[in-house]
């Protein structure tokens, strides 16, 4: 006796037990009944969804003996098309066969009446596969089908089949079927051939085979071969590799915290389960997917994947964040198709994830972490109005914020890339006008007219799109994602001209202090602090004859100190 495979053997021989799709076999049932048969149907959908196996049964209905209980499974002909030997139901594989002619051939006696059946039925899997010739021949046949015939196309990809071909078939579209109709599946097959199981190792095929019942089953039957009589979770994971939900969790939560080492670690961890990296990556999707539809409803109704306390964790990001690094990882999977190494590409994806948060992808909003709540501040909050120096705001927590020291530290380390020290931020902001800042912020876009202008072009085109966060008479600070936009106006080379050009423009000479979105994050957390700790510095007298006292000039050194560093200024 020949070997079948879990799959065929327990193939659906009625309507009944075909596992999901109810909205097609209700409505397929229905058209048998009235007798109301369309000449030709597009199955469409993702493999291992059934396409097959409804066409077959849709084969047998059309041409079983006993119309009440079609498909009767006794009938001669149920019998025959059920092992494939009935002359009038013809499998065509358009993916496998080669021989267009062939196709074509078969394709084109249509015309011919059925030999033993009612019906006779054509069923192409893979249609968008056929050759031009045979496509051709199809297309003439649906024009004018002749009574007897029924086509059946069914394929994984309908995009790639042709409009007119489409137009002329009742479509169908068959959908993954979800996790637990593929459980109650394997479990039946379990039960049917007598094998012990565990639950967790039904739970763990569900979830490898994506919605398809046949990878369902041949996974099952892989996993059987291995383990024998007994089914439990460590087999399917000795087979597949599969990373549990803390290991994605403890990779994602690497990335949050710009941990280099650790992500390094669990990568090396994760990949030496031997899992499937594509997988691994779609799933880190799917994760920080929940996360972000979280952070917007805060609805623990709408987990699937993790617990409230795992997606909190995640939460530490703001949805804008998570959905770049979604939109970061879909790049990733993008990349594997032509990747011949993919831990490779894997790695420096999520190495990319770290440098992008690091570099500041983040907005310009200060996250307080309490409770988990996002509060954008409102940048008003550093800037002078006229008197007091302190105003109003909302959003912002008002009782000082218990940050321990150490969070901080750990904060400047991060964005060490960019030189100006936070306490000479916080000086610069408070030192700001606002009702300067507004004006020049509605001139700004009269800086596009300089883009190719040969002197200012440069500093024109540096200054395009950038965040004006402060200015007044003498300075600006500007923020940026971009590094070397940053690095750019920050060069000593370019103050002259980024003076004379702002002169010129807004009628003010200020020279650029730039820092990434990251970092002006920090500085306003940095404000936020010293401003409820009512340690605040005083503005900086930056304008006209700004080096008059001792106290001013050590002011300026300490900023050139701060900008260049002590080793480099030689003070004259
Ligand atoms: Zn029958």
């Amino acid at each position: 006796m020949t070997y079948k495979s879990l799959y065929r053997t327990y193939r659906p021989n009625s309507f009944e037990t075909v596992v999901g799709q109810r909205h097609i076999i209700q409505t397929l049932q229905n058209a048998i009944k009235q007798k109301k048969m369309s000449h030709a149907y597009l199955f469409c959908g993702p493999r291992g969804t059934g396409k097959t196996t409804v066409a077959k049964l849709l084969a047998k209905s059309v041409n079983c003996l006993n119309v009440d209980q079609a498909p009767c499974n006794q009938c001669e002909h149920c019998l025959t098309i059920q092992n494939g030997t009935h002359p009038d139901v013809i499998e065509i594989d358009a993916a496998s066969n080669n021989g267009v002619d062939e196709i074509r051939d078969l394709i084109e006696k249509v015309k011919y009446a059925p030999l033993q059946g009612k019906y006779k039925v054509y069923i192409v899997d893979e249609v968008h596969m056929l050759s031009q010739g045979a496509f051709n021949a199809l297309l003439k046949t649906l024009e004018e089908p002749p009574a007897h015939v029924i086509f059946i196309l069914a394929t994984t990809e309908p995009h790639k089949v042709l409009p007119t071909i489409i137009s002329r078939c009742q479509r169908y579209d068959f959908v993954r079927v979800n996790r637990f109709d593929i459980q109650m599946r394997i479990e039946e097959v379990l039960k049917a051939e007598k094998i012990e199981y565990e639950e967790e190792a039904v739970r763990l095929i569900s979830q490898l085979a994506d919605g398809g019942v046949r990878d369902a089953l041949s996974i099952l039957e892989q996993c059987i071969a291995y383990s024998g009589h007994k089914l439990n979770a460590q087999h399917v994971n000795d087979i597949y590799g599969i990373a549990t939900t803390q290991d994605k969790l403890k990779l994602l939560n690497a990335v949050i915290d710009n941990n280099v080492t650790m992500l390094m670690q669990e990568i090396d961890y994760v990949t030496g389960k031997n899992i499937d990296i594509r997988r691994l990556t779609n799933d880190l999707m799917e994760l920080l997917k929940e996360s972000v539809v979280y952070s917007f409803t805060r609805d623990k109704n709408l987990l699937s994947k993790l617990t409230e306390d795992e997606v909190k964790s995640l939460n530490r990001i703001s949805a804008q964040v998570g959905l770049k690094m979604i939109e970061d990882l879909m790049e990733t999977l993008e990349k594997y198709r032509s990747a011949s190494n993919l831990l490779s590409y894997f790695e420096i994806g999520l190495l990319k994830l770290i440098s992008h948060r690091v570099n500041g992808v983040e907005e310009t909003k200060i996250k307080l972490v309490e409770e988990g709540e996002t509060k954008p501040v409102i940048q008003e909050v550093f800037e002078q109005e006229e008197q007091p120096v302190l105003v109003e705001t909302e959003g912002v927590e008002e009782k000082p914020t218990p940050k321990p020291k150490e969070s901080k530290k750990k904060k400047v380390q991060i964005v060490q890339n960019s030189d100006l020290s936070l306490d000479f931020l916080v000086q610069l902001f408070v030192s700001g006008d606002k009702a300067k800042r507004l004006e020049v912020e509605r001139s700004w876009t009269s800086v596009q007219n300089y883009q190719s202008d040969l002197k200012y072009g440069k500093i024109a085109n540096l200054l395009m799109d950038i965040r004006l966060v402060a200015l007044n008479e003498g300075f600006m600070v500007l923020s940026h994602s971009e590094d070397y936009v940053v690095n750019e106006l920050n060069m000593e080379d370019n103050q002259t001209l980024i003076e004379e050009f702002t002169e010129r423009v807004f009628g003010l000479r200020m020279r650029a202090y730039a820092i990434l979105f990251s970092k002006t994050d920090e500085a306003m957390q940095h404000f936020v602090q010293l401003r409820n700790e009512n340690r605040l510095p005083e503005p900086i007298k930056l304008e006209k004859q700004a080096l008059k006292t001792e106290k001013e000039v050590d002011l300026v050194e300490k900023n050139l100190f701060d900008l260049f560093g002590q080793e480099n200024v030689e003070i004259h």
